[in-house]
């Protein structure tokens, strides 16, 4: 059975996409079968998975609309070890092409579906937004995934996604969980950085995870190669981190973990 996380945080440049790649790849590497969907018509999920999203076709807008699905539409990231449903530009006009589907909140579900059997971890990328793409990940999602940077304005930010989660909820998806929110792009030398980590874990408790991503700038240069950071640099800090959240994911799960470095060269 396949687990579904949407990555979502409506704020944009917080570390979405770096840990969708990073967690898809750090999950493969203990062996999970994973699909990383990109919903973000940015389409940085695909290029950082090393897939081309110029000539992807077709994409995620194709499989959202009904026109493709999702074994025509994947591709593999040879070097991250996972599948992607890639997206591109024309991923932004779905919002209005999708408004004559019929139940178009759950147009990822149904397609996500039928291929769970394939994957042990399905993981959507979100856009910086909270429209229809963002509501179908969370349709779809067993759990989300935050990632936040620890500064003033986090927790604030914070209070709306939850509401809208609760909103998602109530109305879409009764069986959506916080699965965890993780502390990103983290300064130890900033007393702010420290005060709105610890506040956080009050507030949150084990939602929280352990693992703490650290600012990086390896992690930062990969997505110019194609690839994730925990391949492009596997002993720097950030792949180090990353290589932990997804033990720390798989801990959660009750899966052992096998970190091979068979895909880490
Ligand atoms: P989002 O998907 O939320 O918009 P990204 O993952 O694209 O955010 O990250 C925004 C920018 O910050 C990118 O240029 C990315 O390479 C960089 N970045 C992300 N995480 C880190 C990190 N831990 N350390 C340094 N740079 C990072
Ligand atoms: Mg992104």
């Amino acid at each position: 059975m396949s687990r579904i996380l949407a990555i979502a945080n409506q704020k944009g440049g917080v570390g979405k996409t770096t840990t969708a790649v990073n967690l898809a790849c750090g999950l493969a590497q203990n062996g999970q079968r994973v699909l990383l969907v990109d919903l973000d018509p940015q389409g940085n999920a695909t290029m950082g998975a090393g897939v081309e999203k110029r000539t992807a076709m077709p994409t995620a807008y194709q499989v959202l609309l009904g026109q493709a699905d999702i074994p025509a539409s994947r591709l593999r990231s040879q070097r991250g070890g996972f599948d992607v449903v890639p997206a591109n530009r024309e991923l932004s006009g779905s919002e209005i092409d999708m408004v004559e589907i019929e139940s178009r909140e759950y147009r990822l579900k149904a397609e996500l579906a039928r291929v769970a059997h394939e994957y042990d971890f399905v993981l959507v990328d979100c856009a910086p937004t909270l429209n229809l793409l963002t509501v179908n990940a969370l349709a779809a999602a067993d759990a989300v995934l935050i990632p936040m940077q620890c500064e003033y304005y986090a927790l604030e930010g914070l209070t709306d996604l939850v509401a809208t989660i609760k909103k998602v909820k109530a109305r879409l998806n009764p069986a959506i969980e916080i699965e965890g929110l993780l502390r990103v792009m983290y300064d130890p030398r900033s007393t702010l950085a420290q005060q709105v980590a610890a506040e956080l874990k009050s507030h949150f408790g084990d939602k929280v995870f352990n693992t703490v991503i650290p600012r990086n700038v390896r992690l930062a240069e990969a997505p110019s190669h194609g690839l994730p950071g925990v391949v492009y640099d596997p002993a720097s800090k950030g792949a180090q981190a990353y290589l932990e959240l997804a033990r720390e994911v798989l801990q959660r799960y009750g899966i052992a973990v096998q970190q091979t470095q068979a895909s880490a060269n």
